[in-house]
């Protein structure tokens, strides 16, 4: 739902969106598959079990609120994306969504390349020792020690986003004697989010060179007159949360058309071409993603169709989704603290976290959905609001959701599809304990990143 879907702002939610769900769900304690990691499922006793361990046992030895993160569908999504794009492409995930050190060792194992858009992205990408040339550099202002880093290591791209950042790119590798693989970022004038897209000629917004105008064509011919940088291609990225394959359409012929641009005017063909990530997931069971392969034959599609038209033999692609390969790998266990009743209107259900660990809601008006997990209830359906334990109003969880009626104080909620920028845009505002990640396969449960404690809080804090 897009910000425009609420004309009266979020403060003014009580009133359901055009097209919004208005009735319950039929069966409060299914669990939808399409919103849920593939090992979610309620035990005999009606608790909710991840990967052979219930939720309750879960709650127990790591507290609450907490990420779980189902590990063997991460691994899952992984092999799925690789074997869709094969040997003829590459599959670079997007570490903004989540990274940590067990994140990388699983990407690297699965054979998954990896971006990273700041120096403590790369430092982590290193640490846990993915090889340095399966790495990919992003951000529109990398600094220059960044860039020292990621050449100095030997990383596999530098996507470039600015005149000024070809030049200092240049002056590092010529100054480490390196001659460093680049792509350029280009903005293609397409703008895709969820359902729609829209085809301009500009783009105002941050990334990237313009194809229109010739800021791209201007940024081609200056790579290709530097020694120190080797120019393998040109990077696309057109929007989140995309179910709609038209978008890449329109930027895969444009990209296309640079390509042969440049071949006509300097007589060189680029081997690589990058269409970026933005590939949509289920928040609620009303979305509807496609699967990889699908992605994967759209897009192959699209492009070989585009370079036979212009005589060109066709680039290696790559991709780099983050979102659909971590987003639906976890939720958010939270444990109800109070309830408030609004006569009339609906339930407000107080949960042990809040926009500290999932902005997304506040962020976005982004939708989820919820569940009861610690029992089942036969208890008529309730009309719900699950906020957070934060000084502000706008602390909603999720904004509209069935619980049923006898839920108490005590209660365990999940709340699914948490697993793509919700730890990684998580805060301390009001001095909240960022909460842990915790990973979950064959009956074993371990922090792959642990919750934070008071003293690290003080510890920043140096009086
Ligand atoms: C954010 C980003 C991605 C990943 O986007 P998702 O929506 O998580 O798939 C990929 N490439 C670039 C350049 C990005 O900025």
């Amino acid at each position: 739902m897009s910000r425009s879907a609420h004309p009266a702002g979020p403060r003014h939610g009580d009133v359901l969106p055009e097209g919004h769900f208005t009735a319950p769900p039929a069966d409060l304690n299914a669990l939808d598959p399409r919103v849920w990691a593939q090992t979610v499922a309620r035990t005999g006793e009606g608790a909710v079990a991840v990967g052979g361990l219930d939720v309750r046992a879960l709650a127990e030895e790591f507290g609450t609120p907490a990420y779980v993160l189902d590990e063997a569908d991460f691994r899952a999504r992984c092999r799925a994306w690789r074997d869709a794009f094969g040997q003829d492409a590459d599959v670079f995930y997007a570490g903004k969504a989540f990274l940590s050190r067990a994140v990388v060792r699983w990407l690297h194992e699965e054979g998954l390349n990896l971006d990273v858009c700041s120096g403590g992205e790369l430092a982590t990408a290193l640490a846990a020792g993915m090889p340095p040339e399966r790495i990919a550099l992003h951000g529109n202002n990398k600094s220059t020690e960044e860039i020292a880093r990621a050449v100095e290591a030997g990383v596999g791209r530098i996507v470039l986003d600015s005149f000024q950042e070809i030049a200092r790119v240049a002056h590092v590798a010529r100054a480490l004697g390196r001659r460093q693989p680049v792509q350029i970022r280009v903005t293609v004038g397409v703008e895709a989010h969820t359902h729609e897209f829209i085809a301009t000629a500009h783009e105002d917004q941050k990334f990237g060179l313009a194809l229109a105008g010739g800021q791209a064509a201007e940024a081609v011919r200056r790579v290709l007159g530097l020694e120190s940088l080797e120019l393998t291609g040109i990077h696309s990225h057109i929007g989140s949360q995309i179910f709609d394959m038209a978008g890449f359409e329109v930027s895969a012929r444009r990209v296309v058309g640079l390509l042969t641009e440049v071949r006509d005017e300097h007589g060189v063909e680029l081997p690589e071409i990058d269409l970026g990530g933005g590939l949509g997931i289920a928040y609620t069971p009303e979305d509807d993603p496609r699967e990889p392969h699908e992605i994967a034959k759209a897009l192959g599609d699209i492009v070989t169709r585009e370079c036979e038209a212009a005589g060109l033999a066709v680039p290696r692609l790559s991709v780099e989704p983050g979102r659909a390969i971590v987003g639906p790998t976890a939720f958010t266990l939270y444990e109800v603290g109070t309830l408030k009743e609004l006569e009339g209107l609906r339930t407000y259900v107080s949960v042990d976290g809040g926009m500290s660990d999932n902005i997304r809601t506040a962020l976005y008006d982004a939708e989820y959905t919820v569940a009861l997990v610690s029992r089942s209830s036969e208890a008529e359906p309730m009309l719900s609001r699950v906020v957070g334990k934060h000084c502000e109003s706008g602390d909603i969880v999720v904004r509209d959701a069935f619980l049923p009626a006898d839920l108490a104080p005590g209660d365990l909620l999940a709340v699914p599809a948490t697993g793509a920028y919700c730890r990684s845009m998580a805060s301390n505002y009001n001095h909240a304990l960022r909460p842990p990640v915790v990973a979950v396969r064959d009956g074993q449960a371990r922090e792959i990143v642990r919750r934070e404690t008071e003293e690290d809080l003080l510890r920043l804090d140096v009086g």
